[in-house]
């Protein structure tokens, strides 16, 4: 783990009015630049090649450096022209996906937004578990043993990105054939758990270490595909049904029932608690929790994403809910660099940077 004296003795050494706001050209990146040039910072995006003609077209960064490999962005020469330009990085999921959590958290000594060791408590399934249950959240049932299942249940595995590979079963058969279809080469890493009917929600939140508050600033449903359009085919399919998939291809906005919202802030508000009990400083910044309400008007958290989240992606003029909090357009990409402005004029960077 890179000793945050190391990050903020390399931060003493930024020019204060010359800050630049850095992320990697892929997933948020534009709500990102956009916030960061409504907050008055410098911007900079790092794409791959091929991928910089929408960070030109927008051109929102003021600057874009191109890589060759993702890879290439670990490199001390690199790293060192970052830190040069007085950089502040901004993670994101697919920061997080291409240079992996034990590198950002290992090599990665540019200045970045946030706790690393968040990283290690939302990737590894075991951590992200036993924060999810210190923070009091209702969880799926699990089962240890596949012959103990007696209701649907959904089959995960570790890495599978965007629910790619999970599969779904209602018996111990069902299970087996599922595994033997998958030929998975090591079959102990599964986890089972109980597929939950319900509405999902995916809450935004914000925590502001400098504020130590929590704000609620937007929420969403993932579209996944095919699941999300299996229910157009009832009519159509009658007898072999095509298998239930998961994958991400969109967001949708959505509200909840205003006698929701104390439940929703709530999962929130123990979310940060546990994590500054767990690993202190604990969570800062935006955070999102993945839940299903039942009909009970329940919510079952399934996962936690420790980071910007691609939903907030339908707010970037802001939510319903950041307007009630702000009286300007406030996406969860603005509200990181206000925390940074906040930071700076306090005088307390090393509250939010790690
Ligand atoms: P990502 O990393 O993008 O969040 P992932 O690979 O970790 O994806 P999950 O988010 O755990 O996958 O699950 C993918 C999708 O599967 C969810 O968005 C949800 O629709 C569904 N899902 C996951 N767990 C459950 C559950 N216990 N009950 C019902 N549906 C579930």
């Amino acid at each position: 783990m890179i000793d945050k004296r190391e990050i903020h003795q390399i931060l003493d050494g930024y020019a204060r009015d010359e800050i630049t706001i850095a992320t990697m050209g892929s997933h948020t990146a534009l709500q990102i630049l956009k916030g960061a040039r409504d907050e008055g910072f410098k911007t900079l995006v790092i794409c791959k090649r091929g991928t910089e003609e929408i960070y030109q077209q927008f051109g929102l960064a003021d600057e874009l450096l191109i890589v060759e490999e993702y890879g290439q962005f670990m490199e001390k020469k690199f790293l060192e022209e970052l830190i040069e330009r007085n950089v502040i990085l901004i993670p994101h999921g697919s920061f997080v996906e291409y240079l992996s959590p034990t590198r950002i958290e290992n090599e990665l000594f540019v200045p970045m937004f946030g706790n690393r060791m968040v990283l290690e408590w939302e990737s590894n399934r075991e951590h992200e578990r036993e924060w999810m249950e210190h923070a009091d959240l209702r969880l799926p049932k699990g089962f240890n043993d596949p012959e103990g299942i007696d209701k649907v249940v959904m089959v995960k595995f570790p890495g599978a990105k965007g629910g790619k590979g999970y599969f779904l079963a209602s018996s111990p058969e069902e299970f087996d054939k599922g595994i033997k279809e998958l030929k998975l080469r090591d079959k102990e890493r599964f986890t089972i758990q109980e597929f939950v009917i319900g509405t999902r929600f995916y809450p935004h939140y914000f925590y502001s270490p400098l504020k130590n508050r929590l704000e609620l600033l937007s929420m969403d449903i993932r579209y996944e595909s095919n699941i999300d359009g299996l229910s157009r085919l009832a009519y159509i399919v009658q007898d072999r049904p095509p298998e239930p998939s998961f994958v991400v291809t969109g967001n949708i906005p959505v509200v909840a029932r205003e006698s929701l919202l104390n439940q929703i802030l709530t999962m929130g508000q123990n979310i940060v608690k546990a994590s500054q009990e767990l690993f202190s400083p604990g969570m800062i910044g935006p955070f999102c929790i993945e839940t299903i309400c039942t009909d009970e008007l329940e919510f079952i958290a399934f996962e936690i994403s420790a980071r910007i989240v691609a939903g907030t992606n339908l707010y970037i003029n802001g939510s319903p809910y950041s307007q009630l909090l702000y009286n300007e357009p406030m996406s969860t990409g603005r509200r990181i660099s206000r925390e940074i402005k906040d930071a700076l004029r306090e005088d307390s960077l090393d509250r939010v940077i790690y």
